[in-house]
């Protein structure tokens, strides 16, 4: 009997992530005998458990709060996670450890036919962690010019400082207080600000998003939080961060294949697992 392939995610804490029912419908979808499966790892557990999947797994995925600290031990990493500084995504080629980073890649296809539009527009982005280092480099590179605002705006600043010198340029530091309504083509919150159980909360208020065209929240428990639902009110479009999840999954899966996925396939499993998340809340 051959043994079942195993693949994983590894975060703290890690009980509520989607990822195991993404793609465990994948593989039932493909007809494959293969498991994925979530694991809690505390911050001092990280290189031990890295150890134990190089044993056992073919690849896994990396989260909140483990992002960084997993480089240490890959034995190389993409052009891509170095610049953001940052994986989301190990390769075990026959016990060889490769990083990738494919959360840019979920930004952008979550952005859908709006990412055509980012060439020369004004794009503000809210909170300046780990997610905000992906968004804010993708977005430049779109030629988008960004304003970054940040409760701490020193962390934002620093965040500035750490992008590669050419995108540099295209980017503006703020505090969120200071923000002011503009005509803008997006925001993007990559606070977790209005998450569940805080569900009454917002990063910016309705005056504030006011001129905006498009509000990306990354966020997508809940499904639609109140700073989409300010956005609804203003007219804007809405978009939720369940389709950036999911790419990310995706394209996690090619790197591990080493192949695209069938998009019919892609499209039924995502249609799948997004009616039970909308059903759950
Ligand atoms: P992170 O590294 O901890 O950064 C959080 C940022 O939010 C920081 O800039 C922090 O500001 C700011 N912030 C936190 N609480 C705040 C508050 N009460 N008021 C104002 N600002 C606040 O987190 P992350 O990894 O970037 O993740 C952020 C969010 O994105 C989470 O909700 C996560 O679930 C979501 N996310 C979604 C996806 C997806 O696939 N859809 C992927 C990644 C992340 P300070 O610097 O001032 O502390």
């Amino acid at each position: 009997m051959t043994a079942q392939r195993l693949f994983a995610v590894i975060g703290d804490p890690i009980g509520h992530s989607h990822s195991p029912l993404i793609h465990n419908t994948l593989f039932r979808h493909l007809g494959e005998d293969a498991q994925y499966i979530a694991l809690r790892v505390r911050p001092q557990g990280v290189s031990a458990a890295q150890s134990l999947l190089r044993d056992n797994a073919l690849g896994w995925n990396v989260t909140i709060p483990h992002k960084a600290a997993v480089m240490a031990d890959l034995d190389t990493v993409d052009t891509t996670a170095r610049q953001y500084g940052v994986v989301n995504t190990v390769k075990n080629v026959g016990g060889q450890l490769q990083g990738y980073n494919t959360d840019g890649y979920g930004f952008l296809a979550g952005l859908g036919q709006w990412q055509q539009e980012l060439p020369g527009q004004k794009v503000l982005v809210l909170g300046a962690g780990g997610s905000s280092r992906v968004v804010v480099q993708e977005l430049l590179q779109a030629g988008s010019h960004v304003v970054l605002a940040n409760r701490n705006r020193q962390r934002a600043l620093d965040l500035a400082a750490q992008l590669p010198e050419h995108l540099q340029g295209g980017l503006q530091c703020c505090q969120l207080d200071e923000i002011q309504a503009q005509e803008r083509l997006l925001v993007v919150n990559t606070t977790p600000v209005g998450m569940s159980p805080h569900v009454d909360e917002a990063p910016l208020t309705k005056e504030q998003l006011q001129g905006t065209a498009v509000v990306y929240d990354l966020i997508y428990n809940p499904w639609r939080t109140r700073l989409l639902d300010h956005a609804a009110a203003l007219g804007a479009v809405v978009l939720n961060g369940w389709p950036m999840l999911f790419y990310q999954a995706m394209k996690s899966q090619e790197i591990w294949r080493e192949e695209a996925l069938p998009s019919a396939v892609v499209a039924d499993v995502y249609q799948e697992v997004t009616a039970f998340v909308e059903r759950q809340g």
